[in-house]
């Protein structure tokens, strides 16, 4: 790989081991979330609309909310990865259907703590909380694209890698679908390794992020050595 790659990631299941917006929706929502869902798994909605109506059906308090957050195990080696790509400077974005208050603080427990701004590193729908009701907005596009994602992936993806770069992707759902059709190198588990396979895209099925890493490694090569310090300093001429 000449260039350095961009690295877009996916946050529930992948970064986490489970869907955190699956678990609030099912402790704290009213069961008629499953209904929407069914929308959605039909294709009649899509999935900003879709977390728009079940997120509106939590009832919670903020210590519930942040307990639960505080429930969902992480990829052991996803911080060892985030230094990784830190140190080699590679620019890493984090692309998520889901709210930009779970994320970062699950970030923080699992040691990235205040690096990943949302707009900027990071690219998620927000929550807030109204009472004990839950308000969601969506912002990236601020107009819905055309599948309906709470956050278009392939849309940032095009505006973030602007064909100059060769793009890596790890996902593990259905939500990563339209972006893994334009990325150059895959990484898939579950759905979205289904996916790839059905449709021919090229990917290499991942269970965490130390065999992403030692891949990621393959791709870009040696870091270039340092030079020498000279042991003695240079004469120079003058
Ligand atoms: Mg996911
Ligand atoms: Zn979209």
């Amino acid at each position: 790989m000449g260039l350095k790659p961009i690295i877009f990631c996916d946050f529930d299941g992948t970064i986490t081991q489970i869907d955190v917006t699956d678990l609030i929706l099912t402790e704290l929502a009213h069961p008629s979330w499953r209904e929407v869902e069914q929308e959605w798994v039909r294709g009649a909605i899509g999935s900003r609309e879709c977390l728009e109506r079940q997120m509106a059906l939590v009832e919670t308090s903020e210590t519930e909310l942040n307990a639960l957050i505080d429930s969902v195990p992480v990829d052991p080696h996803f911080e060892k990865f985030y230094r990784f790509v830190g140190r080699r400077k590679l620019p890493f974005y984090v692309l998520s259907d889901g709210f930009d208050y779970v994320i970062r603080r699950v970030l923080r427990r699992a040691g990235v703590d205040g690096q990943l701004c949302n707009g900027t590193d990071l690219f998620a729908s927000s929550l807030r909380l109204e009472g004990r009701r839950v308000v969601t907005s969506y912002s990236y596009p601020p107009a819905p694209c055309g599948h309906g994602c709470a956050t278009c992936k392939v849309g940032i993806l095009r505006r973030m890698a602007r064909d100059h770069h060769p793009t890596i992707y790890i996902g593990d759902g259905l939500s990563d679908r339209f972006a893994v059709e334009e990325s150059d190198v895959v990484f898939a588990k579950r759905k979205l390794a289904a996916y790839c396979q059905e449709r021919g895209v090229a990917c290499q099925q991942f269970e965490n992020f130390a065999e992403i890493e030692s891949a990621v490694r393959g791709l870009i090569g040696k870091p270039p050595a340092r030079r020498p310090r000279p042991s003695v300093a240079p004469v120079t001429a003058d």
